[in-house]
């Protein structure tokens, strides 16, 4: 049986411009909005349901021609590691539809033109929220308001600096090839990128915001979201986690079919598929519910695509954050999903053994999307693997370090240096890079290879 499920969205932006704030809003946006039916919290992502997004739309639903018949929305949260905008689901992105959310008051920053970036090589449709709109200058704050009411309260002044700010962001994705215009002078959203003016602290324009993901949602993205829901699982690991009495278990996004507790995963590992049965299918008690914090989940017998959930099952030890999840229900189904899973992971986890810089990321996307940009500055690669930087990364790059000193080195994304593995660089001179920008990340390496070259 076909379904349409609640499409995937992530938030990505510059740090600090709000992406943690905006999630916590909606969160609350809909404990409010109680008689809605209200949120719904799965492991690692929030679920909006559609009657709370038409509840909120009121009037503006008249913003979007046509029935609705997507269930909801479901929104990544943002991990510690922010990294997940390259998490990959079948060779596209996890998400289907990205809010970029820019500090209207900064403008554009690094992370800003990175996500750009990873948004634009992923084909993922997005939408811009604008935010912080509450800082400007004299602006009257109206908790929860759509945009279109609480702009007609502000005085000339206001309303001229936000019009001001707004096309310094037009500018800047002008710059890049976007044509961008505020939401409500868009003619055609395949062609403009919208921008929403919010303010996350308030809520302001968050209506506005869930009406246009719902409804470019439900236009352009209808028959991607059409699911065999009876079908086996895929999804793909957010975050690989040790939990008190459960061992080592996965946290995944499942975007297609329905997880049954009785069900085999197949998932990636180090240099392997891994092959296991599942042993608890777990998702998050109700805040108010938790009284011990060793009982935080409970445990249910199946999942159907769209959701957020905890897996605890044997070996998951090696696990790699970003791999797929494929369930399987017969031998077949178990060889065909490692030969699938083995393809993915051998592309990206490479040990070439030639001379070479050693690459480390938090996950499978973050370090294929580094691989990626390396490989087209023609900067050869020895080692690329997922996980913090240990002794032996150290201790390889120093072997490629006496042959040739500018690829003795060692490149991270989003991940800790190990504490001998840092003590050993530093005895011994091997250069460690680290950082969560991966053409930063790049540059600060080229700047030393010109520095020592000279
Ligand atoms: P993140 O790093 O993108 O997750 O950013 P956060 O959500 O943690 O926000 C960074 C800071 O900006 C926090 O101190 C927030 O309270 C503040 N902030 C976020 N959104 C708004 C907003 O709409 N208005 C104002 N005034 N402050 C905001
Ligand atoms: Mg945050």
């Amino acid at each position: 049986m076909k379904k349409i499920r609640q499409p995937i969205i992530a938030v990505l932006g510059h740090v600090d411009h709000g992406k943690t704030t905006l999630l916590d809003r909606i969160r609350r946006t809909n404990v409010a909005g109680k008689e809605a039916g209200g949120i719904t919290q799965h492991i690692g992502a929030t679920e909006v349901p559609i009657e709370t997004v038409k509840q909120l739309a009121g009037p503006l639903i008249k913003l979007w021609k046509g029935e609705i018949k997507l269930p909801g929305l479901l929104f990544i949260d943002t991990p510690g590691h922010e990294a997940f905008t390259s998490l990959r689901a079948r060779g596209g992105s996890l998400a289907d539809l990205a809010v970029l959310i820019v500090d209207v008051n900064e403008g554009f920053q690094p992370q800003t033109i990175e996500s750009i970036e990873i948004l634009r090589k992923n084909r993922t449709p997005f939408i811009v929220a604008a935010n912080k709109i509450d800082r400007i200058k004299g602006w009257k704050v109206e908790e929860d308001e759509p945009f279109l009411v609480n702009i007609k309260k502000q005085d000339q002044r206001a309303q001229q600096e936000l019009e001001t700010k707004l096309w310094e962001l037009i500018g800047k994705f002008y710059e890049m090839g976007f044509n961008a215009n505020r939401f409500d002078r868009v003619q055609d959203f395949t062609r403009e990128l919208a921008i929403i003016p919010i303010s996350a602290k308030y809520g302001i324009g968050v209506p506005e915001l869930l009406v246009l993901i719902a409804g470019l949602s439900q236009k352009y993205l209808e028959e991607k979201l059409k699911i065999e829901v009876e079908g086996p699982a895929r999804g793909t690991i957010l975050e690989v986690r040790e939990e008190l009495g459960l061992g080592t278990t996965i946290d995944v996004i499942i975007y297609d079919g329905t997880l049954r507790k009785d069900d085999t995963i197949v998932v990636g590992g180090k240099d392997k598929a891994i092959v296991t049965k599942i042993r608890a299918l777990l998702k998050p008690k109700p805040l108010d519910e938790i009284r011990d914090p060793r009982f935080r989940f409970d445990q249910v017998d199946e999942v159907a695509a769209a959701a957020g959930i905890k897996i605890a099952a044997p070996g998951l030890e090696e696990a790699l954050a970003g791999s797929p999840v494929i369930a399987a229900r017969s031998e077949e189904e178990v060889e065909r999903a490692k030969a699938e899973i083995l393809g993915q992971i051998q592309s990206v986890v490479i040990s070439t053994g030639k001379v070479g810089v050693i690459v480390k990321a938090d996950t499978l996307g973050s370090l294929e999307a580094l691989s990626k940009e390396l490989q087209e500055k023609s900067i050869p690669i020895r080692k690329a693997d997922v996980g913090n930087i240990s002794k032996t990364d150290v201790m390889e790059a120093l072997s490629v370090k006496d042959e040739e000193p500018k690829y003795g080195v060692v490149l991270g994304f989003n991940v800790k240096v190990n504490e001998d593995a840092a003590e050993v660089a530093k005895a011994k001179g091997v250069p460690i890079f680290t950082g969560n920008i991966i053409y930063k990340l790049i540059e600060d390496y080229e700047a030393w290879v010109k520095a020592e070259e000279e």
